[in-house]
């Protein structure tokens, strides 16, 4: 029998009883080291034979020793993936994506509502290397008639960021796969936990375990899972050359973050659901972007292809942006500040200049505001939005 997830978040990764004593902690001990020492000669010519296989045998720190691996299988096994590279932040991830799938001369398609910094790696980095990225909107464009000869990765984000744009993965994996480009998906929202890109046709999933992985916004991470044993060998490659490495603490915190899962993600979900029906009968809100909202234009998709949902939502009013700024002054519960996926509630003024990228922004000058849904009780936090939002009266 196939377990529930929420069991697999406890068990998965705790680590192997000792064969002499019989016992096992049941936090994994974070294994601090650089480098590792080998027996013999002949047992390090024996593991460096294993790792030119392909295994995932450790020579040193940089490839990560138990507390990774423990790590990888928990990916691995919520993803439903083979193969996990960890990385030091999921920028890092993204960047490891780009260095091991293209080279000078390569095309790349990114959907139009990707992670900011994706475009500042792009400029600063990707252009000068000779790597050619082209932003297009899945559901807007035909992704097919944008395929050239030297597209070499279709790189999407669903739900994307600041709106929250479902895409249809199945329907754009159905293309990917008969022109034999990989599909890589940055998959942060779902956290390897609500939403399953490999399931439904894409060949990477990139999460920043950065938010709700390590769920208490104390570390940076980022890992890339695959079931395709030749992008695996490409992006461990790729990791080992550049040194991307995490360090065993963080390791430790992440795996630490996903044993309370399946108590934190609901209660994300409902607090941000509460939150969306307080603000769809206020005056002054003219759309809430969160795809697990019935008026969300996603819903459908969101329906068809998530689990569950998050505390993410974003709110579009009916004035400018700039009027906004007295309400996040305002707020006292939520704090001013980027990144999301901790316990605590957070409120990114969204700047218009952010916005117009995205195909799917149909809201011209007026405000957003992003908003995470923390741990908080959620009468106190819908006092303090009702408190703050009185300013636009
Ligand atoms: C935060 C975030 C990242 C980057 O993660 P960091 O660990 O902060 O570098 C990537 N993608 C999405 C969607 C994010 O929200």
């Amino acid at each position: 029998m196939t377990q529930h997830i929420d069991t697999s978040l406890v068990h998965i990764g705790s680590g192997a009883f000792d064969p002499e004593t019989k016992t096992a902690a049941v936090s994994l001990p974070a294994i601090r080291t650089s480098t590792v020492r080998f027996k013999s000669l002949d047992a390090l010519e024996n593991i460096q034979a294993q790792r030119a296989q392909g295994e995932r045998v450790v020579t040193y720190g940089i490839s990560g020793l138990e507390t990774h691996r423990a790590l990888e299988e928990v990916f691995n096994t919520l993803e439903g993936g083979n193969y996990c590279v960890l990385s030091s932040s999921g920028l890092a991830s993204i960047h490891l994506l780009f260095m091991s799938l293209l080279k000078s001369g390569d095309h790349a398609l990114v959907s139009d509502g990707v992670y900011g910094p994706m475009r500042i790696l792009d400029q600063d980095l990707l252009k000068g290397l000779g790597i050619e990225v082209h932003y297009f909107s899945p559901n807007h464009d035909d992704l097919a008639s944008l395929i050239r000869p030297n597209t070499r990765l279709v790189y999407i984000e669903s739900p994307s960021s600041l709106l929250f744009e479902m895409l249809d993965v199945p329907a754009l994996a159905r293309i990917t796969k008969q022109h034999n480009i990989p599909l890589a998906i940055d998959n942060t929202w779902g956290s390897s936990h609500i939403y399953k890109p490999l399931t439904l046709g894409a060949d990477i999933s990139l999460v920043a375990g950065t938010k709700y992985i390590a769920g208490h916004s104390d570390l940076l991470m980022g890992a890339l899972v695959t079931h395709r044993d030749d992008l695996a060998a490409h992006m461990h490659r790729t990791q080992y050359a550049v040194g991307n490495a995490v360090s065993a603490d963080d390791v430790w915190l992440a795996l630490r973050g996903v044993r309370t899962m399946a108590v934190r993600m609901p209660h994300h979900a409902n607090s941000a659901l509460t939150v969306c029906e307080f603000l769809a009968s206020h005056p002054h809100v003219a759309r809430i972007y969160h795809p697990a909202w019935p008026q969300d234009t996603g819903f459908a998709l969101w329906q068809r292809d998530c689990s569950g949902s998050n505390g993410m939502l974003s709110v579009e009013f009916k004035c400018t942006a700039q009027a906004l700024k007295p309400v996040v002054n305002a707020l006292t519960l939520f704090g001013i500040g980027f990144s999301w996926g901790g316990f605590e509630s957070l409120v990114q003024w969204v700047n218009p200049s952010a916005l117009k990228p995205h195909r799917a922004w149909q809201g011209q000058d007026h405000g957003v505001l992003r908003l995470h849904i923390g741990l908080e009780f959620i009468d106190d936090l819908i006092a303090d939005l009702k408190q703050a939002l009185s300013l636009l009266d």
